[in-house]
């Protein structure tokens, strides 16, 4: 595999990648995220907190994840022996989400990551992070192993490391630091229910606490399973018998609350004991990267944090990022502009599809004209190129209405070289040009023509090179383009006064 030169790398597909790499990508910078498992892939962290609903919101995913009809989480209940203590996340005072979801994280992950794919963005899994040079100035050239031991550099200007515990950069650059918090141990699985009982008190998520420092967590899904987990000190956890099975059956004989609901209850895959779990760094970024997620910290289950400071670190980092290296953009929507003004003109005047067309670009040159005045004599640039421009295909005071053209004497083929040296992705290189005027309208299938033949025809005529080999009707058609395109390009005539 060739290497790749990217503005932000991202290393791991989880929230904190995922959150990170839709923010870079909706602000339209060139960003890649590397996974080194294939998805759907099992982690722990199933219970999600209201505030990370904002983060999926601003990015543009939870659209996707509302559809997908997992299990709603309005608050969590403690118990403690005979007390019970129920949150409502509805009693809150502050503003926000006052609910969320339990999911089961395969599932969650893997539609984040298929709802990025949609939208574009480049996510390679099976591909391992497994070295990174920094230079000087903060760019960086990162290995990947895939397959069999194949390597592939990845060169960048940011790394956002969303690896959680993966934590490749705190191993990496030595940042890893000891957690303040005490060591603890977590043994853990799922269950099909065979007991589930009806109504809230089935799906309710529960924290049974057994001792100061042991407690029984209980996350139903909405696909009728259910996470249940010990988190207990290490010593407490070595004192049970025999394997990882054998041990969470015994241990949920301690829990009062919901052993005869359990008791009988296989566990779908072999329980998964995780030790010392809580971790720290010695710092969060350096020059060129930003550790997010729980690749800087994690602190401990018991509140269900962990997504939501992924997502968090993961949209702080990306905007930090974004503001570097992004352009800032609004995006304005014009229709009920655009749809106002043929109304009021409809009874004056009966327009035909070209004047509604035309109008579009015009609306959208006003108001980048309002918008530039606004803040103070900002100047417009055009996107016309010298192709366009010299057979007149713009819209005169519409996307030709501007203060500059940067592009104005190239060629529409030296526009895609330049493009390509400067790395913009491909599919925007590749993608047919079209003014968007109407539904399926491009330029080449308007004019008729493919633009790499008009350069060539444009090129003779602009050097008086001759027209050996080219098509004559191509030729002509080009020249009476040309010809009538001259007034698009002129200031108004006059009368001469002598
Ligand atoms: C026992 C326990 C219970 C928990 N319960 C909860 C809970 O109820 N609610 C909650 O919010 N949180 C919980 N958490 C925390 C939660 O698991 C994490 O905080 C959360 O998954 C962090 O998301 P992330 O995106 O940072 O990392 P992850 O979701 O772990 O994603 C990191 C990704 O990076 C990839 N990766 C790793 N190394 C590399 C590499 N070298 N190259 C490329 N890719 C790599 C991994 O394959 C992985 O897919 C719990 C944690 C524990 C330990």
């Amino acid at each position: 595999m060739q290497d790749i030169e990217i503005d932000v790398l991202v290393i791991g597909a989880g929230p904190s990648g995922c959150v990170a790499a839709a923010h870079l990508q909706n602000k339209g910078i060139n960003v890649k995220v590397v996974e080194r498992s294939e998805f759907p892939r099992f982690v722990i962290g199933e219970s999600l907190l209201p505030r990370c609903m904002d983060h999926f919101e601003e990015v543009g995913l939870l659209d996707a994840i509302k559809d997908y009809g997992f299990e709603i989480k309005n608050g969590a209940r403690f118990i403690r022996e005979d007390t019970i203590c129920e949150f409502d996340f509805s009693k809150k005072h502050t503003e926000g989400y006052n609910w969320t979801w339990q999911v089961n994280r395969a599932d969650f992950d893997l539609l984040l990551t298929n709802t990025l794919k949609k939208r574009g963005v480049d996510i390679t899994f099976g591909h391992e992070v497994v070295d990174v040079a920094f230079e000087k100035d903060g760019t960086s050239k990162t290995t990947i192993k895939y397959k069999k031991g194949e390597q592939y550099i990845i060169k960048a200007k940011y790394i956002i490391d969303s690896s959680g515990f993966g934590r490749v950069l705190p191993r990496l650059l030595d940042l890893d630091k000891s957690s303040e918090i005490p060591e603890h141990s977590s043994i853990f699985s799922h269950v099909k229910e065979i007991n589930r009982p009806e109504g809230r008190e089935g799906t309710l998520i529960t924290f049974d606490v057994i001792d100061k420092d042991c407690w029984l967590w209980v996350i139903p899904f909405s696909n009728g399973k259910t996470s249940i987990g010990y988190v207990c000190k290490n010593e407490f956890l070595d004192s049970f018998e025999g394997n990882s099975t054998e041990k969470l059956k015994s241990m949920l004989k301690l829990s009062k609350y919901y052993y005869e609901r359990f008791k009988d209850a296989d566990f779908l895959f072999e329980p998964v004991t995780i030790k010392n779990y809580s971790k720290s760094v010695k710092q969060l970024f350096g020059k060129g990267y930003a550790l997010t997620g729980n690749s800087a910290e994690f602190l401990d289950p018991v509140f269900s944090s962990g997504v939501t400071f992924a997502t968090e670190s993961g949209l702080l980092a990306a905007k930090l990022i974004a503001k570097v290296l992004g352009i800032d953009f609004k995006i304005i929507d014009l229709t009920s502009v655009y749809n106002k003004f043929l109304e009021v003109m409809e009874p004056i005047v009966k327009s035909n599809k070209m004047a509604s067309a035309n109008l579009k670009p015009r609306i959208r040159m006003t108001t980048l004209y309002f918008q530039g005045q606004s803040m103070g004599n900002y100047l417009i640039a055009g996107t016309g190129n010298r192709t366009e421009l010299a057979i007149g295909y713009f819209t005169k005071y519409g996307d030709g209405g501007v203060d500059f053209e940067p592009l104005g004497m190239l060629y529409k083929k030296e526009v895609r070289e330049i493009a390509r040296i400067l790395k913009i992705p491909e599919k925007i290189i590749l993608k047919p040009p079209s003014p968007g005027l109407w539904v399926g309208q491009t330029d080449e299938g308007e004019i008729g023509l493919l633009y790499d033949t008009i350069d060539e025809i444009l090129y003779r005529f602009d050097y008086n090179l001759g027209f050996n080999g080219l098509n004559k009707e191509d030729i002509e058609k080009v020249r009476k383009m040309r010809k009538s395109a001259y007034h698009k390009l002129k200031m108004p005539p006059m009368y001469k006064i002598k």
